[in-house]
């Protein structure tokens, strides 16, 4: 049953990353392109996830990475057209009550079921940890992702096919917990955005920053033409005069993607497979495409880049905000769940 409060507000989307680092052309075509329309839709809250990181990445090292790391990831977000006055961008640990919350949500959520998902079998393989070592916190990951969605009572959450699952979770959670106690949160919906990995300049499988095959949208311009010269191509090519393979080849898979100037890819493409154009030519070229796509990232880079404590402002309002929304979100969970009555009996006695 929908909750009867929050159907008159327009729809909310919750959506964000962990602050691991640097966000690059992947995350661009994976996420962010329509994170940044989805904002003109919808009120967009978008949360860096820093407790998410900690169930892989809580090392002091990984720790001292965090604030400079946070940082980044925010700039990169105004970088890409992430607008300060359509989205809120927040800080998840400076939300306490996500905790709590995360914590009455997790004596719903069943052990066996979360085992079983390959994301978290995928997550923990990469962090290098066995079935032995698999930590608890890492086992509630979907469940403290759904604390998230169900605490700002976001009625849809982008999600790629690799995602979908922990969405699911989040909606088994609203269930039964609406249910159990009272309709509180609405049922998140996916918006799926199903759109292949970039690969990497390696083409070995995706771009990821830990890959080292990654172009950043903070690159300068000779760092992406460095990296663009390095790239493979189709290693059959050891001539221009042979014939090249385009399907596949993540130069032309860069071209189809960030270059305006389609009459340019055509023509290149053409050439290529007939054997009459230089890998030299074809990545110069998308060299200069990729500096074109950047020029506007590069430009509020610069703009955000130098306002020392811009960035800071705008992450820290937004989480006063978030903080704001969570306080009514887990007043109304307690007065639900009779707990509130609890703490007004040894308040009032
Ligand atoms: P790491 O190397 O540490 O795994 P990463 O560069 O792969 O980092 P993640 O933080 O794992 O980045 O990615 C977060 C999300 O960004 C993914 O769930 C996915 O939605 C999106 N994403 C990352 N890389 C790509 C890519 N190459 N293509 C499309 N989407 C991507
Ligand atoms: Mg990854």
């Amino acid at each position: 049953m929908p909750p009867e409060r929050g159907t008159e507000r327009p729809k909310r989307i919750l959506t964000g990353d962990r602050p691991t680092g640097r966000l690059h052309l992947g995350h661009w075509v994976g996420s962010l392109a329509a994170r940044v329309k989805l904002q003109y839709e919808y009120e967009t809250i978008v949360i860096v996830a820093d407790l998410h990181m900690l169930t892989t990445k809580r090392t002091r090292r990984d720790v001292e990475q965090l604030l400079p790391n946070v940082r980044g990831l925010v700039l990169d977000y105004l970088a890409s057209g992430i607008d300060p006055e359509r989205s809120c961008i927040y800080l998840q640990s400076a939300v306490a009550e996500t905790h709590e919350l995360h914590t009455y949500l997790a004596n719903f959520a069943k052990v066996g079921r979360l085992l079983r998902l390959p994301s978290i079998k995928q997550m923990a393989h990469d962090a290098s940890m066995g079935d032995e070592s698999l930590p608890y916190g890492l086992l509630g990951y979907p469940v403290l992702q759904a604390a998230d969605i169900l605490l700002a009572r976001a009625n849809l959450t982008p999600v790629g096919k690799d995602n979908l699952a922990h969405v699911e979770i989040a909606r088994e959670l609203a269930r039964q917990f609406n249910s159990t106690y009272g309709p509180v949160f609405p049922e998140p919906e996916p918006l799926l955005t199903d759109i292949p990995a970039l690969v990497g300049t390696d083409n070995r499988g995706k771009m990821s920053k830990s890959a080292g095959n990654a172009i950043f949208l903070s690159d300068d311009e000779p760092t992406v033409a460095a990296k663009v010269r390095g790239m493979f191509t189709d290693p059959k090519r050891i001539h221009p005069d042979v014939p090249g393979t385009v399907e596949g080849n993540p130069v032309f898979v860069y071209h189809r993607i960030f270059n305006e100037n389609r009459s340019e890819v055509d023509e290149l493409e053409e050439r290529y497979r007939a054997g009459k154009v230089g890998d030299k030519e074809v990545k110069e070229k998308l060299a200069r495409a990729l500096n074109v796509f950047l020029g506007p990232f590069r430009e509020r880079l610069a703009i955000y880049g130098n306002k020392p404590g811009l960035i800071d402002e705008i992450l820290w309002s937004g989480t006063l905000k978030v903080r704001r929304i969570a306080a009514e979100t887990m007043r109304e969970v307690r007065e639900r769940m009779g707990i509130e009555r609890v703490w007004k009996a040894l308040r009032d006695r």
